[in-house]
């Protein structure tokens, strides 16, 4: 079957800024991808140009087969209801001048999509699934709280029935209290409706709770794409180690137990990326030739897993990066 999404080597720079540096992945249909990794990693910018809010440098989106990277505006605007997104800050997204109806409305608007009854029927109904109550139909963004502002958000990106939603740290703007009943709408929201989803945070345990797959992004590159499970009981690239060992657990005595590699230094900047592979300014286990040598994105082990690493083997056994172990040991 035809993945909903398929990103072929796209490229997004910024002048010398190489924010995505060379990135495939594929979301299939009803499948949900975590795409996670630090500020600066480029996964935002990733999910802008697969929903063409910047423009592509370089590469392919493919929507249902359809590629749409470098389509003009033009092109592009009948096929903008397939796909979607969903930003982290709701208030600056919503349009403060629209009543909550219009703001809903208005893709099948844009689209002519049914007449002006069925539309208003289909908010009410979209109200319903994203659990507000009919009557905020008239009501204006500023008068409801973060957490109702980003169910509006969610109804308005599903009311044309997109086949992909993009959703860009839709939880991280909100107060922690409304995080995970947001968090959950999504979920039930995938499951209901069946839509593909590339899920773009910093937060693992969002990732865990709702993605089948995990891509994880260091510096303009994919480093890590594994199932799920997979990855988070056994994550191979040392990057992705590092991450999985800072998320807190909700269990404090496996928490306090536990011991976190602590990366040195930030990551480096993307105007200048370091040679060979792109994390061996941090890496704890790197060696010699990591900083020379560019590690491909290559499948490792039994289940289909993807890691850029000199250090993996084709078997999937991986470097252990410890706590303990020292600062990288090679320069830049
Ligand atoms: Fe570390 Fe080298 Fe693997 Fe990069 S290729 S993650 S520097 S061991």
């Amino acid at each position: 079957m035809t993945p909903t999404l398929e990103i072929v080597d796209l490229v997004k720079h910024f002048g010398p800024v190489r924010a995505v540096d060379g990135v495939s992945l594929t979301v299939g249909v009803g499948e949900v991808v975590g795409l996670v990794g630090e500020s600066g990693s480029g996964k935002s910018t990733l999910g802008r140009c697969v929903t063409r809010l910047v423009p592509v440098t370089s590469g392919q989106v493919r929507i249902r087969g359809r590629d749409i990277a470098l389509l003009s505006r033009r092109a592009l605007r009948p096929l903008r209801r397939d796909f979607t997104i969903v930003f982290q800050d709701p208030s600056s997204s919503l349009n403060p001048r629209m009543t909550v109806g219009d703001i809903i409305a208005e893709p099948l608007r844009l689209h002519r999509l049914g007449s002006a009854a069925t539309r208003r029927a289909r908010v009410i109904d979209l109200l319903d699934q994203v659990g507000l109550p009919a009557d905020v139909v008239r009501r204006y963004p500023h008068e409801l709280s973060g957490g109702q502002r980003q169910r509006v958000s969610l109804a308005r990106a599903l009311s044309a029935s997109p086949s992909l939603l993009v959703a860009d740290e839709p939880t991280s703007a909100l107060d922690v209290s409304v995080q995970a009943s947001v968090l959950n709408l999504v979920g039930r929201l995938q499951r209901d409706l069946g839509f593909a989803c590339l899920f773009i945070t910093h937060d693992l345990a969002s990732v865990e709770f709702l993605a089948q797959r995990v891509a994880v992004m260091y510096l303009g590159l994919l480093v890590e794409i594994a199932d799920r499970a997979e990855l988070f009981a056994a994550p191979r690239h040392p990057y992705t180690q590092a991450l999985l060992s800072a998320a807190p657990i909700p269990d404090p005595a496996v928490q306090r137990a536990r011991r976190r590699i602590v990366l040195s230094g930030d990551v480096p900047s993307p105007v200048d990326p370091p040679p060979g592979c792109r994390f061996h300014t941090r890496c704890p286990v790197a060696v010699e030739r990591c900083a020379v040598d560019v590690p491909p994105l290559r499948p490792v082990g039994p289940a289909g897993a993807l890691v850029a690493c000199h250090l993996v083997d084709d078997d999937g056994t991986a470097p252990e990066v410890s706590a303990a172990m020292p600062a990288p040991s090679l320069g830049s």
